[in-house]
């Protein structure tokens, strides 16, 4: 595969610097105040063009790409047979070798899928879907076929965990694509349709046969996004919540052989199963009374090649990027092997890679001086809190109470996991693939009953994103997001505020969006708002979704701001306290104007430069409907827009586009 990247491909053994504060990458022939992310990213844009493997390319995605550059020297390194490895450069690297060991794989051909179709042309009714699922399931990780089975804490009691059943089971990238009826998304179903076609017939059904299938996957699949939630609905964590035992699971889908799903999948019994989605499985119930068995066999078969697809022979592989990566999201070729791998041990094996990452990369002073830089964020919420004008004494009592109460986990758990009882083999690498996801699925199923582990973390070290999780009531920024250019240790205070300083803001105000208000201080599914306060929030929130409802993200397509609400909730909130925290870092003391610019205006350079980037036409048109952030140019304008500490800093007038009349705020 030839890459035209300017870069050679080979892999790195020292992560490259890049100042978070980039002079060059701006473009001064822009007014700040005409067109702010223009101002701080226009050369950054037009000297990085989105590369041909990317559907999307900005600071992030490049340093997501600079790690796995890296990442790929580590397992260079941890793949040769040397008998000096430890355990886990055995792991990893056994399980890189076998991936990157293409003949294998080549020769294997659909081998892998071989067991699996066995089991579906030897089911003999519908009754036996129960244990072929179970098992599936734990293969193939959650929500592929038909629906999803898993744990998660309780919405009404976060320190349990029970079984969770999810609506699933569809092909495209959301319940959306099935149900508009718009010219594009009626080319999509019938691109999707050819696509489908195409596997079967890498399954080896004729033609004619192959075509017949995809109708039959199609229609089953249409009638199942039809009653499931779309994203909007599933923002409110109400419409999630329905305890049910096991009992009542079994008499809203009778059909399904629930005992025996439960059984199989080796999981401990639950007293309770929240089924989020009951109409869902209402609807699959009447689908398994209406189709017939061959008509399931069908479906399944093509779930089973579309999981195991990136795992198999070119021919999978590439009919599999047509679809999904080529069509859905514009992108002109598929990854180099090198990088796709370094992607699945990261995916598989991801703690015990993100060990030798932090080792080399992330020492004990980045997570102290991040630490330092929360508890500053978290002190400006705090007297933000105190002096917002709309919120009532109680209110502001319980807000804080959450606030004092968020859990601020930076870097990498404290505890690794434990990998050893997978089995990789050095030349198997669908085996690998099987194994390590079964693994997953046991460890999450084995949670069910348990105490909380407050300690895991769900991204990997080396991960360029951080999250805030309003069930554990805790904030996590993994090692790969705290360099540069996100956080520089080389640069002034006012970029490294703006940059790493928001994000960290953004994350703690994830708390208290239009979803995580809902949450409260022990991570609780409970309203801790006065009514009036309540009516107050919903009110603010509405402004921010209607400004960026007006936002085009391409074409005739405007961001749907309900989508997006949490986020850019998020962005704003984060900015404003970011830049309170700054301006109290930096009481007193004199600062200077560095290369042309104000501090104040290098803490708004420094916080729009995270988000310099582009994105594919196709990409921005899958995103409008399965992201919920808005794209980045809205969320640095739609953010300074709103901020009358921006409009001071670059000295915009009234009317002009970075100055909005009636400016949005919520915290
Ligand atoms: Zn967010």
């Amino acid at each position: 595969m030839i890459s035209a990247q300017t870069k050679p491909d080979v892999p790195v053994f020292a992560l490259p610097y890049t100042p978070s504060l980039d002079v060059p990458s701006m473009d001064k022939s822009v007014d700040p105040c005409v067109n702010f992310y223009r101002y701080a990213c226009g050369t950054w844009i037009k000297n990085n063009p989105i590369p041909p493997d990317q559907a999307r390319w900005n600071v992030y995605a490049k340093l997501q790409e600079d790690n796995e550059r890296f990442l790929w020297g580590i397992l260079e390194e941890a793949s040769s047979s040397s008998p000096d490895r430890n355990l886990v450069q055995r792991e990893i690297g056994d399980f890189f070798h076998a991936c990157m060991d293409e003949a294998s794989v080549e020769r294997a051909g659909a081998a892998p899928l071989r067991a699996g179709l066995d089991q579906i042309a030897a089911l003999k009714s519908v009754r036996d879907l129960s244990e072929f699922l179970a098992q599936q399931h734990l293969e193939l990780g959650g929500g592929r076929m038909l629906f999803g089975f898993g744990s998660s804490q309780d919405y009404g009691d976060s320190t349990r965990v029970i079984a969770f059943l999810y609506a699933g089971g569809l092909g495209l990238p959301d319940r959306d694509y099935y149900t508009k009826t718009d010219a594009k998304s009626q080319e999509t179903r019938q691109k999707y349709a050819a696509h489908l076609q195409k596997m079967f017939e890498l399954l080896g059904d004729s033609p004619r046969t192959a075509a017949l299938n995809a109708k039959i996957v199609l229609d089953i699949e249409t009638d199942l996004a039809t009653a499931s939630l779309t994203r909007v609905e599933k923002r409110d964590p109400y419409k999630l919540y329905h305890k049910l035992s096991p009992a009542q699971v079994q008499k809203l889908a009778p059909s399904f052989g629930w005992q025996k799903y439960f059984r199989a999948s080796g999981a401990p019994s639950s007293a309770a199963v929240n089924v989020t989605e009951p109409e869902f499985f209402s609807r699959l119930e009447a689908e398994l009374k209406a189709k017939s068995l061959a008509d399931w066999k069908t479906y399944l078969r093509w779930h089973l090649v579309r999981s195991e697809a990136p795992y198999l022979s070119s021919a999978f592989v590439e009919a599999n990027f047509d679809f999904y990566n080529k069509y859905l999201r514009g992108v002109q070729e598929m990854q180099p092997r090198w990088k796709r791998c370094v992607r699945y041990v990261d995916r598989y094996l991801g703690e015990a890679l993100g060990q030798v990452f932090v080792a080399k990369t992330f020492g004990p002073d980045g997570k102290q001086r991040t630490l330092e830089m929360t508890k500053q964020i978290e002190s400006a919420m705090e007297s933000e809190i105190g002096k917002l004008p709309w919120m009532s004494e109680a209110t502001k009592q319980k807000a804080r109470e959450k606030l004092h109460a968020v859990a601020n986990k930076i870097g990498y758990p404290d505890q690794w996991r434990d990998y050893s009882s997978i089995t990789i083999v050095r030349d198997d690498f669908a085996g690998n693939v099987r194994r390590a996801a079964i693994f997953e699925s046991k460890r999450q199923l084995a949670k069910i009953g348990k105490p909380v582990d407050r300690g895991e973390w769900q991204m990997t070290p080396p991960t360029v994103n951080a999250y805030y999780d309003a069930q554990m009531n805790d904030i996590n920024f993994p090692a790969g997001v705290l360099q540069p250019p996100l956080f520089d240790p080389k640069m002034d205070d006012a970029p490294n505020y703006g940059n790493t300083g928001a994000t960290i803001g953004h994350e703690l105000t994830h708390g208290f969006d239009d979803e995580g208000r809902q949450f409260d201080a022990k991570g609780n599914l409970r309203d801790w708002w006065t009514k009036q306060d309540g009516e107050e929030f919903t009110q603010r929130a509405s402004c921010i979704s209607d400004q960026y409802s007006q936002y085009t993200v391409v074409d005739d397509i405007k961001i749907n701001g309900k989508l997006t609400l949490g986020e850019d909730v998020a962005d704003l909130g984060g900015t404003l306290l970011a830049y309170i925290a700054w301006k109290t870092a930096t009481e007193g003391k004199d600062l200077k104007p560095i290369d042309g610019l104000t501090p104040d205006q290098r803490f708004f350079v420094g916080m729009a430069q995270w988000a310099c980037g582009d994105e594919r036409p196709e990409s921005k048109r899958a995103n409008a409907i399965t992201n919920p952030h808005s794209p980045e140019e809205y969320r640095i304008n739609g953010v300074v827009s709103n901020m009358g500490e921006f409009t001071g800093a670059f000295a915009c007038k009234e009317g002009q586009p970075m100055v909005r009349v009636s400016a949005c705020r919520v915290w």
